[in-house]
């Protein structure tokens, strides 16, 4: 037997002893859970300020109570202008009449809509004895009858009295500016003599919106809010901060994971294409208790979009 090494042999069983190693470590990288660190997201972490305006109770008609209430073919009288596009308060004013008590000289807000629409404060609705549910504008499940009267005429609007939703009114531009997407529940602390903070404040987008937050009497008092009092947006239940997977060691592949935070409770497909339109981000971060719509859920998984619940 030759006591000489086979130094190629040695070379080739080194080769593969360590290529191995490095195989295994490979295997380990890719089996890793990914890291998850909270960073901040390109948009600006300050709390957005908001002007505030307390909405007194108020009607919107159709072009038929109008008619019904004023006469054949009558047309409102704007004479004050709304921070909403194209919005105005009239000159004329009606009566609202409840079970338990009337409201003379209630403001009508024009222009005319298509469903006639009364909106109240709670404390307004206890002393009309109606049970206003609290809804937002347009959405009229389950809201009271009232009638509502003029010196000619009455009409009995039935489902048509709500309480108003708290809200703010944002364009396109300014909800991308600052991150917003329409139907998201923000938090807004009042800048007023007994500050408070409102929660589930429904942000609502339109091209026709004058930035404006819009509180009904109740809030309005609850604060000792004045005319120009400010509100701040809170952006820590926005999505400002986001969640990162560091990277996932998959090949070459060392790809930077971003998330959106949706806050919303209910979360269609339409809320995730847009919380993820305009960004590069792949992931999403949703709320425990958020429900998704079954053709959100379908998009997710079609899409391979990476979520996680907070
Ligand atoms: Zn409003």
């Amino acid at each position: 037997m030759s006591e000489k090494i086979n130094e190629e042999l040695v070379r080739q069983i080194i080769t593969k002893v360590v290529s191995g190693y490095q195989e295994q470590n490979k295997v380990q990288a890719e089996e890793k859970p990914p890291v998850i660190k909270t960073v901040t997201c390109p948009v600006s972490e300050q709390d957005v300020e908001i002007l505030v305006e307390a909405s007194a109770r108020h009607v919107h008609l159709t072009e038929e109570d109008i008619e019904t209430l004023f006469g054949k073919g009558y047309k409102l009288t704007p004479v004050k202008k709304l921070t909403q596009v194209g919005q105005f308060a009239c000159k004329e004013r009606v009566t609202l009449i409840g079970p338990k008590n009337i409201y003379r000289n209630v403001a009508i807000l024009g222009p005319a809509r298509k469903e006639t629409q009364v909106e109240l404060s709670l404390t307004d609705a206890r002393f009309l004895g109606v049970n206003a549910p609290v809804r937002m504008s347009g959405d009229l499940r389950d809201a009271a009858d009232i009638i509502i009267a003029t010196d000619k005429e009455s009409i009995a609007a039935k489902g048509c009295a709500i309480v108003a939703q708290n809200h703010i009114h944002m364009t396109p531009d300014q909800a991308k500016q600052w991150c917003f997407t329409d139907g998201e529940e923000v938090s807004v602390k009042m800048s007023t003599a007994r500050p408070l903070t409102f929660d589930g404040v429904v942000v609502r987008v339109s091209e026709t919106a004058g930035l404006a937050m819009h509180i009904d009497f109740d809030e309005a008092n609850a604060c000792l809010f004045k005319d120009g009092d400010m509100g701040l947006i809170k952006r820590s239940r926005c999505g400002t901060t986001a969640q990162i997977n560091l990277p996932k060691m998959k090949g070459e592949e060392k790809k930077l994971e971003m998330a959106v935070a949706i806050n919303k409770r209910f979360i269609t497909e339409e809320d995730i294409k847009k919380a993820l339109k305009n960004v590069n981000y792949s992931g999403l971060t949703l709320p425990k208790a958020a429900i998704l719509s079954a053709p959100a859920k379908d998009y997710i998984n079609r899409e391979k979009i990476n979520i996680t619940f907070i």
